[in-house]
């Protein structure tokens, strides 16, 4: 019998170890990973730069406190910085934690500048900002919130794509729009860059800050640093996570000098956030994730996938609705449940998981090969040939 809650449902199946796209099962079978624990493991498994990180660091040290400078932190900050809109970084360690921090660094800049009551954050309905209290009750959803009452207030929310619904909900205490640039647990939904305009508009003209979670879609994975960035938008604030601790648990709030006022000294901590650990880890997989060359090639398997991805679409009408994403956050919609096709992938060893809306997440590493996506591409194939 297994002592873990069973708040999980884990499939029959776990691993010895990884090397780059692919994980080895304890039966000893190999399996292609395009799940790369949802998006985090932006480098693969064990890739050797990061090997090397952690065994330099973990000789030298861990944990201090932040009641004490950490240069390892100051440096992932500043290149956060100097790579993106933000002015400042506070540090994390999960995606959860920072959206919720980037929550109360909102609010906590409307109270600074007396304007207490300017505290409700405008939500899509079903989206997905983590399982603390505050992040299920952002969320909107049901299925997240039953049982966890009493509600959080404080959140209001609107329908993807229906902009009137939007400009209904806001009112003289709306703090924030706070929304998934791409939406991933959602179904791997993009915003085209002309709505997120239109936010930034909207929120100029009532005085809303706006949010973009990038905790899955960022750090890469869209093929842009961040997933706004082709909008030419400047967010206000951005909580990032999964993608930069490569496998290492890292979340981040980035922000503008305007909100960073709010956050004055002990108005906000973290006991492991930002410890040197994890901060050494975040400087490596930031250094390789930023080059050109690493972006550009992102950009071009990309390209590959989803024009393959399509052509097996059109080979497949009555099985494939539609293929989503952006960079390598791909998403394969069914018509159908995807739970017997998701099998049928890993019967043939390929790893993917879910999203809502039957969608299909196709997650590779970031510095995936060519052949790898050959491999999963021929997989994905011949599963729509028996699937029926
Ligand atoms: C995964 C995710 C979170 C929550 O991250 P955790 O590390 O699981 O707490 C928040 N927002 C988005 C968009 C996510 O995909």
């Amino acid at each position: 019998m297994s002592y873990l809650a069973k708040n999980y449902n884990r499939k029959k199946i776990s691993f010895k170890f990884g090397k780059g796209s692919y994980l080895f099962s304890s039966d000893n079978k190999k399996y292609l990973d395009f799940v790369q624990g949802i998006a985090v493991n932006s480098l693969g498994h064990s890739h050797p730069k990061l090997i090397k990180t952690i065994k330099n660091q973990s000789r030298k040290l861990w944990h201090v406190s932040n009641a004490f400078q950490i240069p390892e932190g100051e440096k992932l900050a500043k290149k956060l910085c100097k790579k993106t809109f933000a002015d400042f970084v506070m540090f994390q360690n999960s995606g959860t934690e920072a959206t919720e921090a980037a929550v109360k660094v909102a609010r906590r800049y409307f109270y600074s500048i007396g304007k207490p009551n300017k505290n409700r954050i405008l939500c899509v309905k079903n989206s997905f900002h983590g399982r603390t209290l505050a992040a299920i009750f952002a969320s909107g959803s049901k299925k997240m919130t039953e049982g966890f009452g009493p509600k959080i207030p404080g959140f209001d929310h609107f329908n993807f794509g229906d902009h009137d619904s939007l400009k209904k909900k806001i009112n003289k205490n709306t703090a924030a729009i706070m929304v998934e640039t791409i939406m991933g647990e959602g179904g791997i939904k993009v915003i085209p860059d002309w709505c997120l305009k239109e936010l930034r508009y909207l929120c100029n003209k009532k005085n809303i800050l706006l949010i973009l979670d990038e905790v899955q879609c960022g750090i890469a994975r869209s093929g842009d640093f961040f997933a706004f960035e082709k909008s030419k938008v400047k967010p206000d604030i951005v909580p990032i996570a999964k993608g930069i601790g490569g496998g290492f648990p890292i979340g981040a709030v980035l922000m503008n000098k305007k909100v960073a006022s709010g956050m004055i000294a002990g108005s906000h901590g973290s006991t492991f956030g930002g410890n040197p650990l994890a901060m050494s880890v975040g400087n490596t997989v930031m250094d390789i994730v930023t080059k050109k060359s690493f972006l550009n090639n992102v950009k071009n398997l990309s390209k590959y996938f989803l024009e393959s991805l399509n052509n097996i679409k059109s080979k497949h009408p009555k099985t494939i609705k539609e293929i989503r994403g952006k960079g390598l956050l791909i998403g394969i919609q069914l018509y159908k449940d995807p739970t017997k096709f998701i099998q049928k992938l890993m019967d043939k060893r390929l790893l993917t998981i879910r999203a809502a809306e039957n969608v299909i997440r196709v997650l590779p590493p970031l510095n995936v090969k060519k052949n790898e996506i050959n491999d999963a591409l021929k997989i994905i194939s011949k599963v729509c040939k028996d699937f029926k």
